[in-house]
């Protein structure tokens, strides 16, 4: 009897049995049986530290799916090492029907997964990848000349028309569910081993990470409390949404009806996924090419306090403590303490982009750089540069009781507590004019 072909699912961001586009298409498309595989990334996790608790998050995800896996009398495949050769030793030489898995946008995720792609069709499988992370991806939202949108208001004017050019009832098309459970009974029956954490290098972190859990209290009053970092006021869901361990479609159904500003925000994140796609330049550079000129400072132990939230400026400050402790900032707080570090102390926007990729548990290569772009004034509807946060206003507009930055500075009515390393009038015209001297 000739073996049996197969199917595999390729888990990546989007570490979910339930509504995952690709997983759904495996499952009912598929004429062999899906066996669900993981790989843990080598070019990826050996540029990260052996504490990294991302690693841990992920890892402990992969328990879950494999305990879920397990009671449908299946089981992930997980392995480590570059996704290549483990692709060519997955596959063999035994007969292969298809490779699912939903799409990255990541300049090195679209590399990596089109080696893939060659090494499936060469083996004679089909290699199918679907839309999953966004809600619309790049090409689906565009202006009338099929050009990409690069300011937002218009883009989420666009945006929210197709979402609502398709639907039947209250249910929207974009937005529906795919019901994977309906073809759970295609999955691969046989069960796989976990190797521990340790054996791939890594420690395993004790952390909090923020639950997957979505309160509706949050998102009704998120317009209101959203800019306040002391007050509980957003969803804590950036970890999740950039492992897929939540739906993003799921959320924007539960979520469009009680508060349009958090469906913004959704709107901006589909909005800078498509700006890594159009313009991978960003990766490397400003998107607006005359910024390459500023004559950023070379300032390592200005760079240094601001790591370490010693600044002397409060809010700057807790924002940077609350990132080292804890992986998450406030996205107020990401605004000042990137315009501080990049128009105060005029250090090169990258420097500080790439600290939080280290640090943020939310850290998404599309998000992370247009925010930081966007607060250089170097980015697509970037505010011009000549509008410089006062941290200390801020302070005062958005902390007025002081409770963010008590909780994060012990020392902060203290001798302890270092004066500001910069004047803000002073600092605020050194940037103006350097700014305006570059870009002249
Ligand atoms: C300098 C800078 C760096 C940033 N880096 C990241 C990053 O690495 N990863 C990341 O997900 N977000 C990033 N953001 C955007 C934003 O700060 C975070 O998404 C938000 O603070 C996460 O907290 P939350 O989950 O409670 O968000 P909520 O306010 O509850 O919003 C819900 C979700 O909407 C999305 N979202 C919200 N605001 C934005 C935004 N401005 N841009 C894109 N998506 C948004 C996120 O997925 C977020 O989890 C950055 C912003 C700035 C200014």
């Amino acid at each position: 009897m000739a073996p049996q072909k197969r199917s595999f699912f390729w888990f990546r961001r989007d570490l979910r049995l339930e509504d995952n586009a690709g997983l759904y298409h495996a499952l009912k498309e598929s004429e062999s049986p899906v066996i669900p595989v993981f790989i843990f990334d080598a070019n990826i996790l050996d540029e990260l530290k052996p504490d990294d608790p991302r690693v841990t998050f992920i890892y402990q995800e992969i328990e879950s799916l494999q305990r879920q896996l397990g009671k449908l009398g299946s089981g992930l495949r997980v392995e480590y090492g570059k996704p290549v050769d483990v692709w060519e030793s997955l596959i063999g030489s035994g007969p292969l029907e298809s490779v699912f898995l939903n799409r990255d946008y990541e300049p090195y995720a679209k590399e990596r997964d089109g080696s893939v792609k060659k090494l499936v069709e060469d083996k004679g499988g089909q290699f199918r990848a679907f839309k999953d992370h966004v809600i619309f991806e790049a090409g689906e939202v565009l202006k009338d000349d099929g050009d990409p949108y690069t300011v937002f208001t218009p883009y989420k004017r666009k945006w929210l028309e197709k979402l609502h050019s398709r639907s039947s009832g209250d249910e929207l098309f974009y937005l529906k569910s795919y019901p994977t459970e309906d073809y759970f009974q295609n999955l691969n029956q046989e069960n796989s081993d976990l190797a521990k954490l340790e054996e791939m290098g890594f420690e395993k972190a004790s952390w909090d990470f923020p639950e997957r859990e979505l309160e509706s209290d949050t998102v009704k009053t998120y317009a209101k409390n959203r800019d306040f970092p002391g007050r509980d006021g957003t969803t804590r869901l950036g970890l999740h949404l950039r492992f897929g361990t939540i739906s993003i479609r799921r959320l924007a159904n539960k979520t469009r009806q009680l508060s349009e500003t958090f469906l913004s925000e959704l709107i901006w994140r589909d909005f800078y996924s498509q700006i890594l796609a159009c313009f991978p330049h960003v990766v490397d550079g400003p998107f607006r090419e005359k910024y390459a000129q500023i004559p950023w400072r070379d300032d390592d132990e200005g760079f240094e306090k601001w790591c370490q939230g010693k600044t002397g400026y409060p809010l700057v400050d807790a924002g940077m403590r609350q990132l080292n402790q804890t992986g998450y900032m406030h996205n107020r707080v990401r605004m000042v303490t990137a315009s501080f570090l990049t128009k105060h102390l005029l250090i090169n926007w990258q420097r500080g982009e790439a600290y939080f990729a280290e640090k943020l548990l939310d850290y998404d290569l599309a998000s992370n750089n247009g925010g930081w772009q966007w607060a250089a004034g170097c980015g697509t509807d970037a505010a011009p540069y000549f509008r410089i946060f006062n941290p200390t206003s801020q302070l005062q507009k958005f902390d007025p009781d002081r409770s963010y930055v008590k909780e994060w500075i012990p020392e902060l009515d203290s001798e302890d507590y270092p004066d500001p390393m910069v004047e803000h009038k002073q600092a605020r015209e050194r940037c103006l004019s350097v700014f305006k001297k570059a870009l002249s």
